[in-house]
C-alpha cells in the first residue's frame, strides 16, 4: 500500500558510520538530494547526503558508478541545481535512489572505489536546492487559521479548497542566511500609521514540496497523477511580519509582510524517502463537508497525509553567548494539516496554471490542537500581548535581532529505519538605516 521497495528496508546499513546511528537524519534509508560547495568549487555541486558525509554525484559519475538511464539522471543531478533532476520526474529519482541505496550498503564489495567520492558535510557550504521559479504558500492548518481568526473560525473557503497566495520566489534562500529586519508600515500605539523596522517579526514553521515534472499551461493534473508531480519536500520558514501584515492584507493578500525572507533547509527529501510515513488524510471532524470531487480520491483518504514531527527551537544571542543550544518553542507533527500536498497540487493546476519544476509550495503554519503545537509566535504569545518566559529569563512576544530560529523534522514508523530533514535556521539581523533620517 505504500510502496515500499528495498530502499526502504530498515535491515541495511551503510560503511559510512554516522548513517546508522540511531538519531541520525540521513541513513541509508533516507538520500535526499542537495548542492554543495567546497571552498574550492566555483560552483555548487549535486550531492546525497549520506549521515555525515556527501556523496558527490559527478565524481561518481566520473568513476564509472553509474550506466544507462541512471547515468542520464545523475548527470541531471551533478548541478549547479537540482531543476533538471526534478523535471525527470520521481520514477527517474527512484531508480538513481535505488543505484545510490547499493552503492553506500555496508555489503556493497566496491566501497574502496566509492570512499574517495564522499566529502565531508563540515567541510561544504550547502547552497540553494533549485533555482526557484515560483513559491507559493498554503494556508491549510485549520487550528493555526482558527487560532490567529478573529472570530476563532476558518474562512468560509477554507474546508472547500486549499487556500493560498503566490509569494515571492526571489527571496526564498538557503537555511543559514541572515534575515534582515524589514521595514514596512505598521499602527503605532495611538493608532498612527508609521514607517519603520517591523516590531512584530515572527517565524512560521512549515514543510515545503518542490514540484517534478510541470504542466503544460490550460491543463490542469488530476489528483490520481498529483503525486508523480511532487519530487521531495524541505523544511520551510515563512517569516512574517505582523504589523506590517496587518495593514496590508485587505484586500488582496499578504505583500511585504512576507516577501522579506524565506528560509528553506538544503536537503530535498524525496517522495520515495517519505513513502514509509504516509497516514491517512485528515480525519475531517463530523458536519465539515467531503473534499470535492477534483480534490478527492481514495489513494489521498488512505495515506495522503504524513506523520512527520516538527520542531522550532529559539536560540537568542544570549544563549549562544552562553554556548547554550535552542530551547524547543513548538513541538508539533504534519498530520494536523487539512489538506494533502497532492491536494494541493491539484488544486494549484485546476485552472491551468503551469507549475514549473523546481517551484516550491508550502504547507503554510502547521499548528496542530495542542498548546505546544503552535507552530509562530503569533498564536504562542496571542499576537504578541502573551510574552513567553525563556528558561533564562528572557521573555519574547516577538523575535528580536540575534534571536536564531531552527526547525527539526524527523518521520518515524515502526519497522522502518526513522530520517530527519536536516535543519532549516536564520539569524535576524538588524534593520538597514532606511530612509537615513526620520522614522
Ligand atoms: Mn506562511
Amino acid at each position: 500500500m505504500l510502496g515500499t521497495d528495498a530502499t526502504h528496508d530498515p535491515a541495511r546499513r551503510s560503511f559510512v558510520e554516522a548513517a546508522n546511528l540511531a538519531r541520525a537524519d540521513f541513513p541509508l534509508q533516507n538520500l535526499p538530494f542537495g548542492i554543495f560547495k567546497r571552498a574550492s568549487d566555483a560552483t555548487g555541486r549535486g550531492g546525497v547526503a549520506i549521515g555525515d558525509q556527501i556523496l558527490d554525484l559527478a565524481a561518481a559519475q566520473e568513476a564509472g558508478l553509474f550506466a544507462g538511464a541512471v547515468e542520464k539522471t545523475a548527470n541531471a543531478a551533478k548541478g549547479p541545481t537540482l531543476n533538471a533532476l526534478m523535471a525527470l520526474g520521481n520514477h527517474a529519482a527512484s531508480a538513481l535512489r535505488a543505484r545510490l541505496c547499493n552503492l553506500l550498503d555496508a555489503k556493497n564489495p566496491e566501497r574502496r572505489k566509492i570512499e574517495p567520492l564522499l566529502v565531508p558535510m563540515s567541510e561544504v557550504s550547502m547552497q540553494m536546492p533549485v533555482a526557484v521559479g515560483n513559491f507559493t504558500d498554503f494556508l491549510t492548518s485549520s487550528f493555526h487559521s482558527e487560532r490567529l481568526s478573529p472570530s476563532g473560525k476558518v474562512p468560509p473557503s477554507f474546508k472547500a479548497m486549499p487556500i493560498a497566495y503566490h509569494s515571492r520566489a526571489s527571496s526564498v534562500r538557503v537555511s543559514g542566511e541572515t534575515v534582515t529586519r524589514p521595514h514596512g508600515q505598521w499602527l503605532d500605539q495611538d493608532n498612527i500609521m508609521r514607517f519603520g523596522p517591523t516590531r512584530a517579526l515572527d517565524y512560521e514553521l512549515e514543510v515545503g514540496a518542490f514540484v517534478g515534472i510541470g504542466n503544460e499551461l490550460g491543463q490542469p493534473i488530476p489528483i490520481e497523477e498529483a503525486r508523480t508531480h511532487i519530487f521531495g519536500y524541505c523544511l520551510l520558514d515563512d517569516w512574517s511580519a505582523r504589523d506590517i501584515q496587518r495593514g496590508e492584507s485587505v484586500p488582496l493578500g499578504p505583500f511585504l509582510a512576507k516577501s522579506l525572507s524565506t528560509s528553506i533547509s538544503p536537503w530535498v527529501i524525496t517522495e520515495a524517502a517519505m513513502r514509509p510515513f504516509r497516514t491517512p488524510a485528515f480525519a475531517r471532524p463530523e458536519g465539515d463537508p467531503a473534499p470535492p470531487s477534483y480534490l478527492d480520491s481514495p489513494r489521498e483518504r488512505e495515506n495522503g497525509g504524513f506523520d512527520l514531527k516538527l520542531r522550532a527551537l529559539l536560540r537568542t544571542r544570549r544563549m549562544r553567548e552562553a554556548g547554550q543550544g535552542g530551547e524547543p518553542i513548538t513541538n508539533t507533527n504534519f498530520k494536523h494539516m487539512y489538506w494533502t500536498f497532492a491536494q494541493m497540487l491539484t488544486h494549484h493546476a485546476s485552472n491551468g496554471c503551469n507549475l514549473m519544476p523546481g517551484d516550491i509550495f508550502a504547507s503554510g503554519t502547521t499548528s496542530g490542537p495542542a498548546e505546544e503545537s503552535r507552530a509562530c509566535l503569533a498564536e504562542i504569545t496571542a499576537r504578541g500581548s502573551k510574552p513567553i518566559t525563556l528558561s533564562n529569563g528572557e521573555t519574547r512576544a516577538w523575535l528580536e535581532d540575534g534571536d536564531e530560529v531552527i526547525f527539526r523534522a524527523r518521520a518515524e514508523r515502526e519497522g522502518f529505519t526513522p530520517i530527519g530533514f536536516g535543519e532549516c535556521r536564520g539569524v535576524i539581523g538588524p534593520a538597514v538605516n532606511f530612509p537615513a533620517a526620520a522614522r
